[in-house]
C-alpha cells in the first residue's frame, strides 16, 4: 500500500532530510526484508540521497545547483519559475531503496533528502513498501 506524507517546505530552495520520516513507515508496516520506492509528486521539488552527517553537503549541492541554473535568464515558462523544473528534472522525482532488517539499506553518510526548489509550500512525499515475502 502507497502511504503519503506531507511536509512543510521554508524556503524558496531546501534541502530536508527525510530519512527518519520513510524508516517510521517501514516500521510500522512491519516489512523485514524488502524494496522502498519514494515518489514525488510534484514538477518543481525532487528527491536526492547523499550527505547527511555534514549539512554543509547539500548546502554547496544547492549553492551550486543554483548556479548552474541561474534565477534569471531568459526563460520561456510564463509561471516563472523555469529554474525550479529544471533542477527537479535534473535530480529526479524518484528513488528506490533496498530495506533489509526492518532498516533502509544506507551508507554511513547517505540520507534521503526532499529537494525543494519553489518554495515555501506544502508538498507530499509518496512511498511504496514492497516485501520481498520471507
Ligand atoms: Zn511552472
Amino acid at each position: 500500500m502507497v502511504q503519503v506524507f506531507s511536509l512543510k517546505t521554508s524556503a524558496q530552495t531546501e534541502f530536508i532530510d527525510i530519512t527518519h520520516s520513510i524508516q517510521e513507515i517501514i516500521k510500522k508496516m512491519g516489512v523485514e526484508d524488502g524494496i522502498c520506492t519514494i515518489f514525488i509528486p510534484h514538477t518543481t521539488a525532487a528527491i536526492t540521497i547523499n550527505e547527511n552527517a555534514d549539512p554543509s553537503v547539500v548546502r554547496d549541492i544547492l549553492m551550486e545547483l543554483n548556479k548552474i541554473v541561474p534565477f534569471k535568464n531568459s526563460y520561456h515558462h510564463r509561471e516563472g519559475n523555469s529554474p525550479a523544473h529544471i533542477k527537479a528534472s535534473l535530480l529526479g522525482c524518484s528513488q528506490a531503496v533496498l530495506i533489509e532488517s526492518g532498516k533502509l539499506v544506507l551508507g554511513t553518510w547517505q540520507g534521503i533528502f526532499f529537494c525543494e526548489f519553489d518554495g515555501p509550500r506544502h508538498r507530499k512525499v509518496h512511498v511504496n513498501v514492497i516485501s520481498n515475502g520471507r
